[in-house]
Formats: structure tokens, C-alpha cells, sequence
């Protein structure tokens, strides 16, 4: 997410979503703190989406309830697929969204927006340029040249050319494959190595790729039908996202090719292909659940060929191989190794990105949409190609770019953050709840009720102790029996002075006593909460 402004207006520019790490337990999304946002409402003017990704779109909903009649632009299939994520969250009816055309200028406050096509991952992606009065910005949205793109549409090489000659102020361009030289490969080639499998297997053909990568999809369901195949297209998100491409004219394939994935068994082998969800080797997954024989219309058997269409996000690489071995025993070959499993990043590498500062010759320099590092590489890159390197800026969340009569610099940065959403709540999981659910999960939790006589001190009832996570049950008793103890021992002394001890020392003299009684004799840190009532 990124925002634009120029003296009281605000425009913003995709917003994104990331999902959680392993770290962050119980975490369903993360989304941006838009805390500055909130508190200039009056003048925040559009959302401009440069593609229909969850990175970039899939905060909205939240977004949208703090800014409720903010109006969202995008293309056709983003629109589409923002619908149906607005629909969930019943936000459809009242937000207002706006249907772009790349090369048809738009006004939004004082900005002067227009989209051009990008390639990408998924259909329907365009970067933006914006003209203001101080110059012409470009976002370069998610992005690769592809000279053989299957859905015809080329970064258009053409616009970009005119919106050189009209000179840029400043380029923001994607990241995501700075580390990588070269030339990212047409998804051309992916059709040809699909092929090449496809012509093997002599038994099911499964295959997994992104569930939004609705060309990936298409290009196999053509490949399938070309080889007497019909395709089950099996995962919720998936099913969504082909199904709203479909509507929309994305996602056009030969009539019959393609089935219920409840007439899987009705087809012979060598003829059935099955695209599903689970490239991440994400736990709840249709693959996954085939791969451990718990699916309800496929069970992975001898003679099945599994194929990888896409390759671990970094992080996933266990969960991925975890399904993988999980395939294997289930005797299917599977195609998997990063030289023979077909897939090509939506991002431009080294080369492609030096191209486009090439055509472009920005006169100031941002990269987005990366890792620190990334970022850094690919503004040298920048450097290396001609941009001066007080003009190339590595900007992290919450920096400002102020651009005057001066020229541009980095300015006093706004509150910024991640916000975590757990079920229904969004923010309230705050890092002191983390820390406390990392050491609820890591040595368990040894609570502890007692209730007191409010006036004499006296323990009416308990203590109670229970606990989970920490120590088997049959261990559990002995620690139960002498943390009873040390608290009553405990008690007693606080109260054989004049006054009576108050509550909350209580607490933490409790605490204090049992923590370390408990440390003793396991090594272990249980969180240990004590439960004082007053009667
Ligand atoms: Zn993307
Ligand atoms: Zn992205």
C-alpha cells in the first residue's frame, strides 16, 4: 500500500494483505496500520488497484471500514474479484467501484491517473501512471515482459515509450525478482513443459499451481483437453477465482473441458486432469489432504503424476516437501525439482527491470515491492544505470518521499504498522497478546484460582490449580501438591503483619513463589496465573 499527496488530497495505491509467518500464532491476515489515513479521511480521494492479488487487494475490506466512501478503481476481472471479496464481508452494495480501461485518463482531485497493461500472473494487471503538477509518477503495479503472454496481452511496450518522451519524475517499480539476473521465461514455456508430462503420464494427471493464477489454470485445462483430458478444478479459493474469471471473459476454455470434481471416478484414468489448490503445501489444503488420503472426491494412488506448477513462497519449503514425500508414499510420480516442475514468476528479473529503466529514464527512483534487500539491489541496479544515487530512495513502511520546488527527499516518516486480524477481531491481538500466546504454546499454562475473605484474609476456597500444556497428567499432581503448599506457606506470612496484604501483591507474591517453585523442579516457565477473588 502506498499513498499519494498532494496538498489535501490523497490518493492510494493498492491495498495489500500479507499472511502470517509461523510466528504469529493464530493469526488469520495481516493488514496495513492506515492509522494516517484515519485521521485524513475527508481527503483521501480513490483506491487504485493495480491487479487483483491479495498482496494487493486484500486488505480492502478493512480498509473500507475505516474509509467507507472512498471509491476503488480497477480493472475489469480486479473489480470482479474485489466483488466477491466485498460480498463476504457484506460491503458490496455501498462501495463504490469504478471500471478503468488502460490508456482512457481518469481525474481524481488534482492527479491526472491512467492505467497501461502489464503481464503478470494473473490476467487483467496494469501499472498506473499519474501526472501532477510537480511531474509524472509511474507505479509499476506487479509486472515481467512477456513477449509470448498466453492471453495475448504484452506489457505495453508502446505507452511506455510515450510516457518517456513526456519525461518521469519518478519511477516505483516491483522488486520481487531483483536478486535474480536475466530474463524471467514467457509462461509459454510452462504450456511446453506441461506437455512434455502430460505425453508421460499414462494415469491421473494432477497438477497445482496459485489458485488466482487464472492463466496458469486456463493453459492447463487447454493443454488437458488437447490430450483427451477433462478438468476437475478442486479448492474453494480457486473454484472462486475461475468462476469469477469465467463470468467475466477471462477464463474461456473448450466447451466440455471441463468437469465436477464428483465425476472424477466416472472417467478413466487417462482422461481425468485435476487442478487444486495446495501449491504451498498449506496444512488444510485440498492437495495436502489428498496427499495424507483424506480427500473427498480424490485419493492419490500408483499411476497418478503430480505435478508442481509453482514453486515455495520462502518459508514454505518444508510444508511443500512434507507433501511431497506424502505423495510419493502414496506411490504417484511427482514432479517437483525446481529444473523440471513448470513455473515462471509473474516478476521481471534483473534484465527486464533494467529495461524498463531504460525506457523510462526516471529522474528519481523507488523500489517497492520486495524484501530490504531486494530493494537495495534493484536501486543499484537503478544507479548503475543512470539515476543519480541521491534520487534512488530505499524506502521501508512509513517513509516519506516529499518532492518541492527543491526536489525530492526523505521526509519526517507517519505512523506506520502491521495490524494483526484473528477471526473477527482486527487490531486487538496486540504483541503483548503474542508474546503471551508464545508462552501459553511453548511451556503451557498453570493457572491457579483462590478465593479470600475480604476481610480477615482467609482462604475461603481453593487454591485450584489447573494445567495445560506443561507437564504430563500423572507429573502434574506432585507439582499441583507442592505449589498448593508454598502458597499456603506463602499466604501465611503475609499475613502474620499488622495489615492486610493487598490483592495484587497477593497476586504477584503468588506468582513469584509458584514461577520460581515450578522453574526448580522442571526447567520449565510456565505462564502461571494466579486468580485472586475477594469475598
Ligand atoms: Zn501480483
Ligand atoms: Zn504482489
Amino acid at each position: 500500500m502506498m499513498a499519494l499527496e498532494l496538498g489535501d488530497d490523497i490518493i492510494v495505491i493498492d491495498t495489500g494483505l500479507m499472511f502470517p509467518d509461523e510466528e504469529m500464532l493464530g493469526i488469520d491476515l495481516v493488514i496495513p496500520d492506515i492509522t494516517y489515513l484515519k485521521e485524513r479521511r475527508r481527503s483521501v480521494r480513490a483506491i487504485l488497484m493495480t491487479h487483483g492479488h491479495e498482496d494487493h487487494v486484500g486488505a480492502l475490506p478493512y480498509v473500507l471500514r475505516d474509509l467507507p466512501d472512498v471509491p476503488v478503481y480497477g480493472t475489469k476481472l480486479t473489480l470482479g474479484l474485489i466483488r466477491t471479496k466485498l460480498k463476504e464481508h457484506r460491503l458490496a452494495e455501498r462501495t463504490k467501484l469504478l471500471e478503468i480501461v488502460t490508456g482512457r485518463p481518469f481525474t481524481v482531485g488534482p492527479f491526472e491517473a491512467n492505467a497501461y497493461d502489464v503481464c503478470h500472473s494473473i490476467p487483467d494487471a496494469v501499472g498506473f501512471t499519474i501526472d501532477t503538477s510537480y511531474g509524472t509518477i509511474v507505479h509499476s503495479g506487479d509486472w515481467k515482459f512477456d513477449h509470448t503472454p498466453v492471453d495475448g496481452r504484452q506489457t505495453d511496450f508502446a505507452r511506455l515509450s510515450a510516457i518517456a518522451a513526456k519525461g518521469v519524475l519518478l519511477l516505483l517499480s516491483d522488486s520481487t525478482r531483483a536478486e535474480t539476473a536475466g530474463y524471467t521465461p514467457s509462461e509459454r514455456h510452462v504450456g511446453e513443459i506441461l506437455e512434455g508430462i502430460m505425453a508421460r503420464a499414462s494415469g491421473r494427471f494432477i497438477t497445482t499451481t496459485f489458485a488466482s493464477n487464472i492463466s496458469r489454470i486456463k493453459q492447463i485445462v487447454d493443454i488437458a483437453a488437447a490430450w483427451g483430458r477433462k478438468t476437475a478444478i478442486i479448492g474453494r479459493s480457486m473454484e472462486n477465482y475461475t468462476r469469477t474469471a469465467r463470468e467475466l471473459g477471462y477464463f474461456d476454455v473448450p466447451a466440455g473441458s471441463l468437469v465436477h470434481p464428483g465425476e472424477i471416478g466416472k472417467l478413466p484414468d487417462d482422461q481425468i486432469c485435476i487442478i487444486t489448490t495446495g501449491s504451498q503445501g498449506e496444512p488444510t489444503s485440498a492437495l495436502s489432504r489428498m496427499a495424507l488420503g483424506d480427500h473427498r472426491h480424490v485419493a492419490v494412488k500408483e499411476g497418478d503424476t503430480v505435478v508442481m506448477s509453482s514453486s515455495p513462497i520462502p518459508g514454505n519449503e518444508e510444508l511443500v516437501t512434507r507433501t511431497v514425500d506424502n505423495l510419493f508414499k502414496l506411490g504417484a510420480e511427482v514432479v517437483y525439482e525446481p529444473h523440471t516442475r513448470p513455473h515462471v514468476s509473474g516478476h521481471a528479473s534483473q534484465e527486464e527491470l533494467k529495461l524498463l529503466l531504460n525506457i523510462l529514464r526516471p529522474m528519481h527512483f523507488v523500489p517497492i515491492h520486495g524484501e530490504y534487500r531486494m530493494l537495495v539491489r534493484h536501486a543499484r541496479l537503478a544507479i548503475d544505470l543512470g539515476v543519480a544515487p541521491e534520487r534512488a530512495f530505499v524506502m521501508t513502511n512509513g517513509d516519506v518521499l516529499r518532492f518541492d520546488e527543491k526536489g525530492a527527499r526523505l521526509d519526517a516518516r507517519v505512523h506506520s504498522g502491521q495490524v494483526y486480524v484473528d477471526g473477527l477481531g482486527v487490531g486487538d491481538v496486540t504483541q503483548s497478546v503474542m508474546r503471551d500466546r508464545w508462552s501459553i504454546g511453548s511451556d503451557g499454562i498453570f493457572l491457579i484460582v483462590l478465593s479470600i475473605d475480604r476481610q480477615t484474609g482467609q482462604v475461603v476456597a481453593g487454591p485450584d490449580i489447573v494445567t495445560k500444556g506443561f507437564v504430563p497428567e500423572e507429573d502434574a499432581a506432585d507439582l499441583i501438591e507442592g505449589s498448593k503448599q508454598r502458597i499456603a506457606d506463602g499466604l501465611r506470612q503475609a499475613q502474620t503483619g499488622e495489615h492486610l496484604a493487598e490483592v495484587s501483591a497477593l497476586r504477584d507474591e503468588i506468582h513469584a513463589t509458584v514461577s520460581s517453585y515450578l522453574y526448580e523442579r522442571t526447567k520449565r516457565r510456565p505462564m502461571v496465573i494466579p486468580v485472586l477473588m475477594q469475598l
